[in-house]
């Protein structure tokens, strides 16, 4: 609805920042180190810190906050290598990393829109495209993104768009660095949020009133929660 307060300028550092920033530094480091098996794990290790140190100190001048973000990514830093070391042992090799997809949906004959995402990571197993999203959030917020009775479409629409037949997050602010896949069939559920995009967009074209998104982890800290559909909707649902 394009409904939303003016945005403060950000003076500090916040988790996404952090999470943006780490994305960046692991995106070079395995572009960097395509094949991890051919360092021994201990350059690898020094490697990721001294791409991890930049990263941070071009930070720094803008955010004097960013050293104790950095401090917690430090120690994450062996224990992500060792993960990577063992996903590449057991068969996953680094493609890519930011990979941008795109695909059109027609929704009607000769109408279509464009669907563009950016992959954080993109593995390859033989054939099979496996795709990674890079999370600081906990276990317990990750494994509710994964349940398929959710509303989190994050994989399942990349999924979608990148013909992948596998999916999922990894831990990077876990004790141990670890990923959480998606358990269920994947191209099944990726092909059913290709026709749901398809189906809501040819709605919308008929100008059909959309249902609020209504996630109640977003709803819950929206500015617009009284003004939209969605206390509308819990009333007719309780
Ligand atoms: S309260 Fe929820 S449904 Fe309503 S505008 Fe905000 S995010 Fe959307």
């Amino acid at each position: 609805m394009r409904l939303n307060e003016r945005d403060d300028v950000p003076e500090e550092m916040d988790k996404r920042d952090y999470g943006s920033l780490v994305h960046a530094i692991l995106a070079r480091f395995h572009v960097a180190h395509p094949r991890l098996s051919a360092y021994p794990p201990q350059d690898l290790i020094a490697s990721l810190r001294q791409l991890s140190q930049e990263g941070f100190a071009t930070a720094a001048a803008e955010a004097y906050l960013a050293g104790i973000w950095q401090q917690r990514w430090q120690q994450h830093i062996e224990s992500y290598v060792a993960w990577a070391l063992q996903r590449e042992a057991l068969g996953f090799q680094f493609e890519s990393a930011e990979t941008p997809f795109k695909r059109d949906i027609e929704w009607a004959p000769g109408q279509s829109t464009r669907l563009e995402g950016r992959a954080d990571r993109v593995d390859r197993n033989g054939e099979a495209v496996s795709l990674l999203d890079y999370k600081t959030q906990s276990r317990q917020t990750l494994k509710k993104k994964l349940d398929p009775n959710a509303e989190d479409v994050q994989l399942t629409a990349y999924a979608w768009l990148a013909d992948a037949t596998a999916a999922g997050f990894v831990m990077l602010d876990a004790d141990k660095v670890d990923n959480l896949d998606w358990q269920d069939d994947l191209p099944a559920a990726a092909a059913k949020e290709g026709e749901r995009l398809r189906a809501v967009l040819a709605d919308m074209a008929q100008g059909l009133p959309l249902p609020a998104q209504g996630a109640p982890q977003v709803c819950k800290w929206c500015e617009m929660r009284g003004l939209c559909r969605r206390e509308h909707l819990d009333e007719v649902s309780a």
